[in-house]
């Protein structure tokens, strides 16, 4: 049986707790990581239709993009609809998980999925990049048992670079010591300077496996004291950022740009703040969710349209008077989440040798409807 802790490790692989923006409550929601999981959902929202969807569908573990718990619980008064529906995933239980800004902000995520759907080529960040914690780990080991040492490393995901794994650098030195009267030395003898032949070895460690990579590198070192430590690094560490700026194929107006997005996302109306609906434009800034304040970045990056949903009246004001487009198609373009992660979790399913099923809510949990 998978449990979800396994399911959960994979996929932040692909996008790190680490990667999401300060304070976005990522992660477990509620439930258990050690739960066994028969039937997953990928879905945009956990709202209550959401969660009786799930439990007809005799789903025990859903997976959010946006976070069931935004907002802190200060009471459990079950006349609340918010507070019955945890108690009808704890009751039936259905563990959630939530992955926000860290999916928005991944390499292939939540952005790129909507920069792919618009046709954008040429893509880079539309915020700063940031970077991803990194560290590099030192260890000294006699050079007999350095091959197992580099193996259980290796085994517990250290060193990982790209399209390589066990990647690591030694370099052959002298270890030397003075076992106590207390000491079981492997080499030498109490009371007697010694001195051991080994190997240092390096690896990079991304911050979710550190603590598994130490317990395996102390398992298979042979020392009574193994001699080990970990400092951050700065170089390799993956980049990412918030948003994406590209090219279109074709040069368009904006109107015909705006129709074409109702097109790509099936949604009956948006929204558009432009000086002029004839403009001709190519270079196109999206950013996934409510990005209106990130619009001074659209201007930077000297995108001719900006893509973002919940726009204020205020805040629209503002950009009209800097001369940018934006189009507002709504919150619920984050849909496109939903065969995205289907199809990611399928792969990893038989990657794995998983056996569980998966499927995707089919509910609208857009609150909004056109009259
Ligand atoms: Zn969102």
């Amino acid at each position: 049986m998978t449990k979800v802790k396994e399911i959960v490790e994979r996929f932040e692989k692909f996008a790190p707790q680490d990667m999401a923006e300060p304070g976005d409550p990522v992660g477990l929601q509620l439930g258990s990581l050690s739960a066994e999981v028969k039937k997953m959902m990928v879905t945009l929202d956990v709202r209550p239709e959401v969660v009786k969807e799930a439990i007809d569908q005799q789903v025990d573990f859903i997976f959010a993009h946006h976070p069931a718990m935004f907002h802190p619980v200060k009471h459990f008064d079950l006349s609340v609809p918010q507070n019955q529906m945890y108690a009808d995933l704890i009751k039936h239980g259905i563990t959630v998980y939530a992955a926000h800004t860290n999916l928005d902000n991944a390499h292939d995520g939540m952005n790129d999925w909507l920069a792919a759907a618009l046709g954008l080529t040429a893509t880079s960040s539309l915020l700063p990049l940031k970077e991803e914690p990194l560290d590099q780990l030192c260890v000294y080991v006699p050079r007999t048992a350095a091959a197992a040492v580099r193996r259980a490393l290796a085994q517990a995901g250290a060193g990982s670079i790209g399209n390589y794994t066990g990647c690591s650098y030694t370099a052959m030195g002298t270890g030397r010591f003075l076992p106590n009267q207390a000491a079981q030395p492997l080499i030498g003898r109490v009371n007697q300077p010694s001195q051991a032949v080994e190997e240092k070895i390096e690896v990079f460690v991304k911050p979710q496996v550190v603590s598994q990579a130490i317990q395996a590198m102390l398992a298979a070192h042979p020392y009574e004291e193994p001699v080990y430590y970990l400092v951050p690094v700065h170089g390799l560490n993956q980049k990412y950022g918030m948003g994406r700026v590209g090219q279109l194929k074709q040069p368009m107006t904006v109107e015909e740009f705006a129709l074409k997005c109702k097109q790509i996302f099936q949604i009956p109306e948006l929204r558009v703040i432009s000086p002029n609906l004839n403009q001709i434009i190519s270079r196109v800034a999206v950013l996934g969710g409510s990005g209106s304040q990130f619009y001074p970045a659209a201007l930077q990056a000297h995108a001719d349209v900006y893509l973002t949903g919940d726009l204020t009246y205020h805040t629209g004001h503002d950009i009209l008077a800097t001369g940018l487009t934006v189009i507002d198609p709504g919150h619920h373009i984050e849909s496109i989440c939903k065969p995205k992660l289907k199809h990611l979790f399928e792969k990893w399913r038989s990657e794995n040798d998983w056996q569980f099923s998966i499927i995707a809510s089919k509910l609208n949990t857009d609150p909004f409807k056109f009259i």
